[in-house]
């Protein structure tokens, strides 16, 4: 096991390593309560030996950081110290301590109590590893009882088939609640599983039909599919969502939307599914949640599933961004980003079909930065990469090569020969 060892005095440290290492563990050590969270962030540790007196943050404090953030995840924590009142025994108990022990401490006795605490903390693998499997077996998400991704997957897929047999639209909405991570930091996560539960009963007070399927898709995140609904509809359903969450009130003071706890909402609505498939469906869901969340988030988007490819124009220079999206708007479904972050932001979350990157961004290091990312990021590493330019100079073939594009557009091209390669390269 890898044991975290956290005292201040040097001569202590050194003894009690050396027993951790005689009872044959890892040790890992720490000076202060602040180092031993410092090393946490990046080193899972198994167990955790832990004095009490230390300048700065005390064993107890330390302790109650270290359970607050590990939440759900429990490793024995055991307290070596001089303090030997009754009162001590308590607080380090009521801190989130496993066993308390008071110095001097022989070898013996820190042996025998690390193989005691290794024996729990191998029954609680065998109960995670039991649970994990009970809740593959299970059709539900053992928190909010509604079905978890899997069985949504597993149902939606037959009202899918429905609506296709019947040419029917069909809509799916993705519901995230708005800055839940802070919710949690700030009220616990105890707290944050009551607010989950909430929220799944205000989104189902808003399900009126037997075949309206709500799923959890992950932690925030719920997924709804709504059979025989059209864009409107979704929207309807959404709309009625954000009120029913409104209406719940949930406080949430760390929000930098608003007070309370409030959702962003994507939805996708396929009028002929004949062509397209459910995970597509899903994406655009995805997307429209993406550009909701944009917009400032306890919002909703309704997108329709179009036939037309998504692509990302992105540059510095407005005049070429106006140029070129005024021959591409009518023909895709076209993002448009004014820097080089937001166009990795759009492309990594949105995965157009083809970046058009202007010169603007192109041609400078930042620029260059951009392609070799989008190239060794996996979700953009596929694709297609175009430069648009004010001309089609020599410059510009250079750079198209450094920088492993695929194509070039200049200014000078008609709007028609432009739509015209783009299909080509989009084949
Ligand atoms: P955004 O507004 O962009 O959606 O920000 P966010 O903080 O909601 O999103 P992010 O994806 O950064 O964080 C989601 C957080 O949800 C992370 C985790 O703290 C919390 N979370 C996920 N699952 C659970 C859960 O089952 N219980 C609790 N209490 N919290 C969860
Ligand atoms: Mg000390
Ligand atoms: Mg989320
Ligand atoms: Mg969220």
């Amino acid at each position: 096991m890898k044991i975290l060892l956290v005292e201040d005095s040097a001569t202590l440290r050194f003894a009690m390593r050396n027993y951790i290492i005689d009872a044959g563990h890892e040790p890992l050590l720490a000076r202060s309560g602040e180092e031993a969270l410092q090393l946490l962030e990046n080193t899972p540790v198994d167990m955790i030996i832990m004095d009490v007196e230390m300048p700065g943050l005390n064993g107890f404090e330390t302790t109650r950081l270290i359970r607050e953030w590990l939440a759900g995840h429990w490793i024995p924590i055991i307290f070596v110290t001089g303090l030997n009142e009754d009162e001590n025994y308590r607080e380090g108990i009521e801190a989130g301590g496993d066993d308390y022990l008071i110095k001097p401490v022989s070898f013996m006795i820190i042996k025998a109590k690390i193989r005691a605490m290794e024996r729990i903390a191998e029954m609680r693998d065998q109960l995670n590893q039991l649970n994990a499997e009970l809740e593959a077996l299970s059709q539900l998400d053992s928190l909010t009882q509604i079905y978890n991704r899997r069985t949504f997957n597993e149902l939606a897929q037959q009202q899918w088939a429905l609506a296709k047999r019947h040419q029917q639209p069909i809509s799916a909405l993705m519901i995230d609640v708005d800055h839940f991570k802070l919710f949690n930091d700030h009220y616990g996560h105890p707290a944050g599983d009551a607010c989950l539960k909430k929220v799944t009963q205000a989104i189902k007070s808003c399900l009126h039909r037997s075949t309206d399927i709500l799923g959890r898709y992950g932690g925030e995140e719920f997924v709804v599919l709504l059979p025989e609904t059209d864009a409107n509809g979704a929207m309807r359903v959404a709309q009625a969502i954000s009120e029913a969450l409104e209406d719940l009130a949930l406080r949430h003071d760390v929000s930098p939307t608003t007070n309370f706890v409030t959702a962003s909402i994507g939805g996708a609505t396929c009028l002929r599914t004949t062509g397209h498939d459910l995970e597509e469906l899903i994406k655009n869901a995805d997307r429209a949640l993406y550009k909701a969340k944009r917009a400032g988030r306890n919002r909703s988007w309704v997108d329709e599933v179009a036939t037309h490819k998504t692509l990302l124009l992105a540059d510095t220079n407005q005049d070429l961004i106006n140029h070129f999206s005024g021959h591409l708007q009518a023909h895709f479904n076209l993002l448009v980003a004014d820097s080089q972050r937001e166009c990795l932001e759009l492309a990594v979350e949105l995965h157009p079909d083809l970046i058009l990157l202007g010169g603007g961004i192109a041609g400078t290091e930042a620029g260059t930065e951009l392609c070799k990312i989008l190239a060794r990021t996996p979700k953009t590493a596929s694709i297609a990469m175009a430069l648009v330019c004010e001309s089609a100079n020599a410059d510009n073939t250079n750079l198209i090569k450094k920088l492993g594009m695929n194509l070039l557009f200049d200014k000078a091209l008609s709007g028609p020969a432009l739509l015209n390669k783009i299909v080509q390269v989009l084949h």
